[in-house]
């Protein structure tokens, strides 16, 4: 009943609740993560108090040297890890290891999927590796002292994983974490000797902090004599990887690596380790993750390189390394010529950081080009998962816009799948000889895209077009402009040029046409901004098309979604003459009828598009009747 006083005891969020629950009663199959995530919290806590000394020496209390320690005790039935890091304080405990209001718990539990071994896949990526504790105890003790506070300031945390935990002050000399957990009945292995150190071996190598466990020390002792003293020994490897030379690195190590920069549980799609020298000296290892992150698209999404200075960790997350449409990036860079004191504002204007951002985005970009010739089917993994975020990097990266335009991938009439796998330079190859301009359609969807009546002329003559239909696709058209000196070419914008021989067929059309033009437009003036004949059209009666400089109807759509008020401005209506239909209304003397037929051509061009009729009531009604009238007749 002593130190029991000051012992308090607290309950779990419900959110942490539920996730304890799931990693004791499920995430079973991957028992020994758990290992990985509690000695990369160790090895961070470190990371975190080597940076925090940099400014403030009194922290190391007079001891420099870093290391984690892992204990067994197989009587016991424990394991013990510990670290002399940077420590947690009473509230520190309580918010990192309790309440956890911590965004990433929900979105973790929103995510799982329900099958165990992609869930469990998830915890690390979600930031929830303390609890994973939890898969192989049944109970664990966290005591810790915060590094530079008086020995009083420790702190004791305990739960069974249940629905509570408690909390009580402990008196500790050292500083830093130990965390001991009471292993369950069933997993007994993890204090077996052999069984720790190949996890850590399989997890920890390239941690820079060596990993340590007891070993009987080397001794000539004869039988009889006092058992030799035993030594801590570092188990992993404990260089930073990224400072090794490359020749040097296994797959495995660097596939290693990824997952503990990334939190990542599967293989990276591909990497790229570079020391530079010169001007500037730094090192970097970029990778390219296989799955896109759940929060790709959110606006807070963590995103950035680890940046450590002369081998000294700075900070998580240093997002100046890269522009906005590389955030996929996962990776480390590690400067020679920046102060240890930096900040995120100095990252913000130093030069020397605009100069490497520069060049890291080429190695990217230089990076997927590699991956699309060498893995065309990685490439193709690549572009699924993050093909819509690479689409932002013309109008953010105008400088690099023709190599970010080479990486793209689209469908086309060429394959008529919606699978995008189609690169601009395969379509520039297909090109026919004459044809100056790449062409494409843009529409709500594949099919739409893919049935879409401005394509008929194309068809016929044989040339390709883009078949666009990702919501970003009509403003990216627009900031790409061209692509090996070729200009882009919507083809429902504007009138067609395709050849002369379509020209003077224009020509002649216009003439044959006229008087039936005059009549349209009359009958539809208050909804289109013209009607003219054109060549495009084979088996359609007539299209819509959007006036050279007006804007499209997916950007329109874009820019009314972002609450942007967007001018009106019509379309123009192109028939095709030659159609049975065009042929009945020019002969049409009942100017109702006209009107009535006019109308319907005229919806129908817009629902062909995927559009939607300004008064589908009329429209139906105007049908019905011709409909009846017909029915009349026979
Ligand atoms: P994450 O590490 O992804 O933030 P965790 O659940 O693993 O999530 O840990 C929660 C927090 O608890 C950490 O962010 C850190 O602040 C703290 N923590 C965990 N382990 C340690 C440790 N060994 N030393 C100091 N702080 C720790």
């Amino acid at each position: 009943m002593t130190a029991d006083v000051n012992k308090q005891t607290l309950g779990f969020q419900t959110e942490a609740r539920q996730l304890l629950h799931l990693m004791i009663h499920s995430l079973y199959s991957n028992k020994e993560i758990f290992l990985r995530e509690l000695i990369s919290n160790a090895s961070d806590a470190i990371d975190k108090l080597r940076f925090l000394a940099l400014s403030d020496e009194s922290l190391l209390e007079g001891q420099a040297d870093f290391e984690i320690r892992v204990d067994l005790d197989k009587e016991g039935k424990t394991l013990t890890i510990t670290d002399n890091g940077v420590g947690m304080n009473r509230d520190e405990v309580v918010e990192n290891l309790g309440t956890i209001a911590r965004s990433g718990t929900a979105a973790f539990l929103e995510n799982l999927t329900g099958d165990q071994k992609k869930d469990s896949q998830l915890i690390g990526q979600f930031g929830v590796g303390f609890y994973s504790a939890f898969i192989v105890a049944d109970r664990v003790e966290v005591r810790t002292r915060k590094a530079g506070e008086p020995a009083a300031n420790g702190v004791l945390w305990e739960s069974h994983g249940e629905s509570e935990f408690s909390i009580a002050p402990l008196e500790r000399e050292q500083r830093g974490t130990s965390i001991t957990l009471y292993l369950k009945s069933d997993c007994l292995d993890f204090a077996d000797d052999w069984r720790v150190r190949s996890v850590i071996k399989k997890y920890s190598d390239h941690i820079s902090v060596p990993v340590k466990m007891l070993e009987p020390a080397k001794s000539d002792a004869e039988e009889g004599e006092e058992p030799a003293q035993q030594e801590y020994k570092a188990v992993n490897e404990a260089t930073a990887l990224w400072t090794r030379p490359r020749n040097e690195i296994s797959d495995d190590e660097y596939k290693a690596f990824y997952r503990h920069v990334s939190h990542d549980f599967e293989d990276p799609l591909t990497w790229s380790h570079n020391k530079v020298e010169g001007k500037q000296e730094y090192t970097s290892l970029l990778y390219i993750p296989r799955r896109a992150p759940f929060d790709l698209w959110q606006r807070d999404m963590t995103r950035g390189l680890k940046l450590y200075v002369q081998r000294t960790f700075i900070m998580d997350d240093a997002e100046q390394f890269l522009p906005l449409y590389l955030r996929f990036v996962k990776g480390v860079v590690d400067s020679s010529d920046l102060p240890l004191n930096v900040s995120r504002e100095i990252l913000q204007q130093d030069s020397q950081v605009e100069a490497m951002r520069s060049a890291l985005t080429k190695r990217v970009l230089d990076m997927l080009g590699k991956l699309a010739s060498k893995q065309p089917e990685d490439y193709a993994t690549f572009w699924k998962e993050f093909g819509q975020v690479l689409k932002e990097g013309p109008a953010e990266d105008f400088g690099n816009r023709e190599k970010i335009a080479g990486l793209l991938r689209f469908s086309t009439t060429h394959t008529d799948k919606p699978e995008q796998d189609q690169s601009l330079a395969d379509y520039v190859g297909r090109m026919q000889e004459g044809q100056d301009k790449i062409y494409y359609v843009v529409a709500e969807n594949f099919n739409t895209a893919r049935k879409s009546p401005h394509l008929e002329v194309f068809r016929k003559k044989g040339i390709e077009v883009l078949l666009l239909s990702d919501r970003v696709d009509d403003w990216l058209m627009n900031q790409l402009q061209e692509f090996d000196g070729k200009s882009f070419q919507d083809v429902a914008r504007g009138t067609l040029e395709l050849d002369d021989e379509a020209k003077e067929a224009q020509e002649q059309l216009k003439k044959d046409s006229e008087a039936l033009v005059e009549r349209l437009g009359k009958v539809l003036e208050a909804q289109v901004a013209e009607v003219r004949p054109t060549v495009r059209l084979t088996d359609s009666p007539a299209c819509l098309v959007v006036g050279e400089y007006d804007m499209g109807a997916q950007m329109r759509r874009l820019l009314e979604a972002a609450g942007q008020q967007v001018p009106d401005s019509k379309l123009i209506l192109e028939i095709n003459p030659a159609h049975p239909l065009l042929q009945m209304l020019d002969a049409e003397q009942d100017e109702a009828r006209f009107a009535d037929l006019a109308h319907i051509i005229f919806d129908q061009a817009s629902l062909a598009e995927g559009g939607q009729l300004e008064d589908p009531a009329a429209y139906v009604e105007r049908l019905n009747s011709l409909l009846l009238e017909l029915s009349r007749r026979d």
